[in-house]
């Protein structure tokens, strides 16, 4: 493109503005960058069209714009669709967040929510933060603090996913990482012999990858005898949040996917100083961090200045305050990610039929499965009937997701997979909708 013939700012910013519904700023901005970007190019002697990079970026971007999905892959805590399903209120309020209404003076925040989780997974008391990683953060931070020693078994220096790496984080913390064992077995003796004084000792719970073999490893119900032993606390980050083994909320109790998850009641029980899990995960609420323990030792990270700058806001608390009053009521069962982990079979075969049927689409039902996610339970699925698109390739795959909303299917081995127990009861006639456009 010659210089001459470049457009400009407004002009460019007023034919974007026909195909992409976004604020003006951010289309100027766009166009001006374009624009910018073909001058240089041209002077360099290889030109780029300011009209197909403007529309390019701009198609990123709206596609990048926070909203609703179909969660249609199968995997229930799906990382990157934002983990388990929350609910956004669009009425602004006031709330007494930081006032006690009944002394008209200044409350504290989270009050309620703290005694009401501590009442819940049977512990002294609570804290929550903005997610786990802060809440490990902060507990470094706050029981070892700048130069301190904390224990932890090779075996778990591991990345979580997002390139967040525990030796990482246990650095930005301040804390002395003292490794202990190998990489496959670590036992009792190691951490008795670490040489010199440690504040704590850290088991992190391997959440998305299993060890098989010839491994060995200390379980939480030793932990805490041993950092005792060694006068230090004994922090338990079990990431996943299972609340109880037993799982009181399931009609027959645990289902056998969840088997060897540790659960927050009983680490706790076993003697745990404090216990650390992620709010989106099997827990089934918002992204938040949850740490429950000893009075002592949550109140040092109460008041831990981490503690301001990793704090909960007004939505979180809201709706992690009726995901717990859910498990304390008895009624977890309703709450969405349990409801589609135990959705039966029969139940999701039914609406895998009646969804292929009125889409007029044609694929098979077979047997497939369904994953937790979100780094729980690995290596385990959920036996669940899925629909296989017949000839689904990749632009199968793309028109369901360039539906209005986005349906997300799985991609395995060259077809695409619509795998319903991800997928709300209510939202079947949209998944039926988006494959009767195929
Ligand atoms: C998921 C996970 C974390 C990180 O939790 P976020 O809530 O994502 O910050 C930390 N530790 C373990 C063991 C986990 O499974």
């Amino acid at each position: 493109m010659d210089l001459r013939d470049l457009p400009s700012v407004d002009a460019l910013t007023g034919d974007l503005s026909i195909d992409f519904d976004l604020p003006r700023a951010v289309v100027v901005s766009v166009a001006r960058d374009a624009i910018n970007e073909a001058r240089d190019s041209a002077r360099s002697g290889s030109p780029v069209d300011p009209v197909l990079s403007a529309t390019r970026r701009l198609r990123t971007l709206s596609s990048s714009r926070l909203r609703s999905v179909v969660n249609a892959t199968g995997v229930l805590l799906h990382t990157n669709l934002g983990r388990a399903p929350v609910g956004v209120t669009d009425t602004p309020f006031f709330s007494n967040l930081e006032f006690d209404l009944e002394s008209g003076q200044r409350g504290k925040r989270a009050h309620y929510l703290h005694e009401l989780i501590a009442a819940t997974a049977g512990s002294e008391t609570a804290l929550v933060v903005n997610n786990n990683a802060g809440a490990l953060l902060l507990s470094l931070a706050a029981l070892a603090g700048r130069d301190g020693r904390v224990a932890v078994s090779r075996g778990e220096l591991i990345e979580i996913g997002g390139s967040f790496r525990l030796p990482d984080l246990m650095a930005a913390s301040g804390a002395h990482l003292v490794e202990v064992g190998t990489t496959n077995r670590t036992r009792r003796s190691d951490f008795i012999e670490v040489p010199g004084t440690v504040e704590a000792v850290l088991k992190v719970h391997p959440s998305n990858y299993r060890v098989e073999g010839f491994t060995e490893d200390v379980p939480f119900s030793e932990m805490p005898e041993i950092a005792h032993h060694l006068g230090a606390l004994f922090i338990a980050d079990v990431g996943s949040g299972l609340l109880d083994e037993a799982t009181p909320w399931i009609d027959g109790g645990p289902p056998g996917w969840l088997n060897g998850e540790p659960a927050v009641r009983q680490v706790l029980g076993q003697g745990a100083d404090i216990v650390l899990f992620s709010g989106d995960k099997l827990l089934g609420g918002p992204q938040a961090g949850v740490i429950v323990g000893k009075r002592n030792a949550v109140e040092r990270l109460a008041k831990h200045p981490i503690a301001r700058a990793v704090r909960v806001n007004t939505p979180t608390i809201a709706s992690l305050t009726a995901t717990f009053e859910a498990y304390a009521s008895g009624t977890a069962g309703t709450i969405p990610f349990w409801q589609m982990a135990v959705s039966p079979t029969e139940e999701l075969r039914r609406r895998t039929g009646h969804v292929l049927q009125i889409s007029g689409a044609t694929g098979s039902i077979v047997d497939g499965e369904s994953l937790p996610g979100a780094g729980s339970v690995p290596g385990l699925s959920i036996p669940t009937p899925v629909l296989r698109i017949d000839g689904g390739d990749e632009r199968t795959w793309r028109a369901l997701a360039d539906h209005e909303p986005p349906v997300i299917a799985a991609r395995r081995d060259g077809s695409t997979i619509v795998n319903l127990r991800s997928v709300p009861p209510e939202e079947d006639p949209i998944v039926a909708a988006a494959l009767a456009t195929l």
